[in-house]
């Protein structure tokens, strides 16, 4: 194939997602996937939540984006048989300071879109959840858990079915403008390469997604596209699961600007602790045993039953960001480079948490951006 309507590069949730919203009979669109299948980076290393978009500046495309996904996601698990689950969230005040906190928490929920969040006391938190041990706390009753890697199988299926043809162990390490397009070039494994035309190019490589950026010849810095790595470590619960919480609980968002290491329920009856965010220099998922005390000691106050030997360390994942240490977030970039002279370049950068969540509402924008651009 050396000319397509369409490539995406990058077979992650996202990426699966445009590309089940891009397939029609009537164009040709290619996935090029440096890794040897799908969803071998980010999107099956998150805590697999879905969202009620809380904690996002209102009006940002991270609000609007998971609001919207929270509501499509849940519909298209109902309608598709993607194993998920209403789970509900806590966020826990275990405090009056904390407690003194929450109205700013609901305000900020019900104006990015949160359905149905109010605060509640302890006594009616014990009610919903009797593991939980708080003075108040926000419930969300849209939140819940999906099983992450059915949904892309799911994204996968409709995306084949509409015809897009798929190329994985391919990197793409070039990107010229050409005239009607660019010009994709990719590494094989063996390395030798190929070329490929195309009339858009979508980047929904995640982590990649600044390098990508730069081969196309932006410059990343002043565009505020350089990813920085944050990396999510976890912890699993091993025993004592009879007596920790169902619902998803999170604490009060701590001063750090995370959301705070929480509980990560599974559909088949485990639960992780986490994420706790360090930045990482490079792309490595090793889990530092030592942090076993910290995660004891920061949930331990909403999770009495939780003992110290319960824990030990899980697996780790990696956000892509577009702000370094110390510096303001910054919201998901999803546009027509077009204004930067490279149009029908439909670019797709940090697209941290929620974007799994996010992912059904981001197909179907960027489907929008495909349709203008073709
Ligand atoms: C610890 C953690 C917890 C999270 N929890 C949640 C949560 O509970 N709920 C939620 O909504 N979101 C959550 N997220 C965020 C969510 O996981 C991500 O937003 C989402 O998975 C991003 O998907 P993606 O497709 O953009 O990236 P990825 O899954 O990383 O996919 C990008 C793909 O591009 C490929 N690629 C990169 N460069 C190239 C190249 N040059 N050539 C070819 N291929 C390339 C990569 O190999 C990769 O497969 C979490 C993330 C982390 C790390």
């Amino acid at each position: 194939m050396d000319r397509v309507d369409i490539v995406i590069i990058g077979a992650g949730v996202v990426g699966l997602s445009v590309a089940a919203q891009a397939a029609r009979e009537d164009r040709s669109v290619l996935l090029l996937e440096r890794h040897d299948s799908f969803g071998r980076e980010t999107s099956s290393r998150s805590s697999e939540v879905i969202h009620a978009s809380i904690y996002y500046p209102p009006g940002s495309l991270k609000a609007t984006l998971c609001a919207e996904g929270n509501e499509l996601m849940v519909d298209l698990c109902r309608r598709h048989s993607i194993p998920h689950k209403n789970t509900g969230k806590l966020v826990v005040a275990v405090t009056e300071e904390e407690a003194a906190r929450l109205p700013d928490l609901l305000k900020t929920a019900q104006e990015s879109g949160a359905k149905g969040v109010r605060i509640i006391d302890g006594g009616e938190a014990r009610r919903l959840d009797p593991n939980v041990s708080c003075v108040a706390a926000l419930h969300c009753p849209t939140s819940g858990i999906v099983d992450s890697h059915a949904l892309m199988q799911y994204y996968r299926a409709v995306a084949l079915e509409g015809g897009v043809a798929e190329a994985y162990s391919v990197e793409v390490r070039t990107l010229d403008r050409r005239r009607g397009g660019y010009l994709v070039g990719v590494r094989e494994p063996t390395g030798e390469g190929f070329e490929v035309g195309t009339r858009v190019v979508v980047n929904c490589s995640g982590l990649g997604s600044g390098e990508v950026s730069a081969m196309a010849g932006m410059d990343i810095d002043e565009a505020h596209y350089r990813i920085f790595f944050r990396k999510g470590v976890y912890f699993r619960v091993t025993r004592g699961l009879d007596h920790l919480p169902s619902m998803l609980v999170y604490p009060v968002p701590p001063a750090d600007a995370t959301v705070g290491i929480h509980t990560c329920p599974d559909l088949a009856g485990g639960m992780r602790l986490g994420p706790y965010d360090v930045w990482s220099d490079g792309v490595e998922y090793s889990v530092d045993e030592s942090l076993g005390d910290h995660f004891y000691e920061a949930c331990k106050p909403f999770l009495p039953s939780l003992q110290r030997s319960h824990i030990q360390p899980d697996t780790a994942g990696i956000q892509a960001k577009r702000f370094g240490p110390g510096e303001p977030s910054r919201d998901f970039v999803i546009r027509d480079e077009a204004d930067r002279g490279l149009p029908g370049f439909i670019n797709l950068v940090g697209i941290e948490s929620p974007g799994l969540t996010a992912s059904p509402a981001i197909g179907k924008m960027v489907a929008g951006l495909v349709e203008e651009a073709l």
